[in-house]
């Protein structure tokens, strides 16, 4: 994460245009990230969020530049990718300026408008369950009493946590954010108590 230019326009195009060209000055792909610039699929853009995916060395790299209101942060789900310093995320930056009319479009899904199984997903898909978890805590419901009202060690929520921010998707990732959700529901009707 690095601090952006002032001089940010609300366009989410060029916002996330601006913010390559500073987290990634040099517009010449190195020669590790050029073998990738045109392999990537599956190429989305929800909000100032972009995600593709591409096939490495080691099996399918899932890759997201993400740009927030004072940041830009990047992951790859790559052994070297936890950082979003690795090849595979220079090579999505630099594929982004190149065509960004290659990514699809995803609008926004809001919880209040989740109507159906599908736009359930949707909704999980751009929560994290560490923002889900940081709400619970604003709540007073700790990572460890949360974990524990869940019959899991609170160990194995934190790895689940920071595997996500990775790209890496444990397979009890949906049922967390399920249940957290649930969980911040009860207390809005009924407080914390
Ligand atoms: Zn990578």
């Amino acid at each position: 994460m690095q601090d952006l230019p002032s001089t940010l326009t609300d366009n989410d195009l060029d916002r996330i245009k601006a913010a390559i060209k500073h987290r990634w000055p040099n517009q010449q792909a190195s020669p590790k990230a050029r073998t990738y610039l045109n392999q990537f699929y599956q190429c989305k853009r929800r909000g100032a969020k972009i995600t593709a995916k591409v096939e490495g060395n080691y099996g399918t790299y899932t890759v997201t530049i993400d740009v927030r209101e004072a940041d830009v942060s990047s992951a790859c789900s790559c052994y070297i990718g936890a950082g979003g310093y690795c090849h595979h995320c220079e090579a999505l930056a630099l594929a982004f300026l190149q065509g960004e009319h290659l990514f699809e479009e995803i609008p926004s899904q809001t919880l209040e408008r989740v109507e159906s199984m599908a736009e359930l997903r949707a909704y999980l898909e751009q929560t994290t369950l560490a923002s889900l978890l940081e709400a619970l805590r604003r709540h007073g419901v700790t990572q460890k009493a949360f974990a524990e009202s869940m019959g899991m060690s609170s160990r194995h929520l934190s790895s689940m946590k920071s595997s996500e921010l990775r790209n890496r998707y444990h397979k009890e990732l949906g049922v967390a954010k399920v249940a957290c959700l649930w969980m911040l529901d009860h207390i809005a009707r009924f407080g914390n108590g």
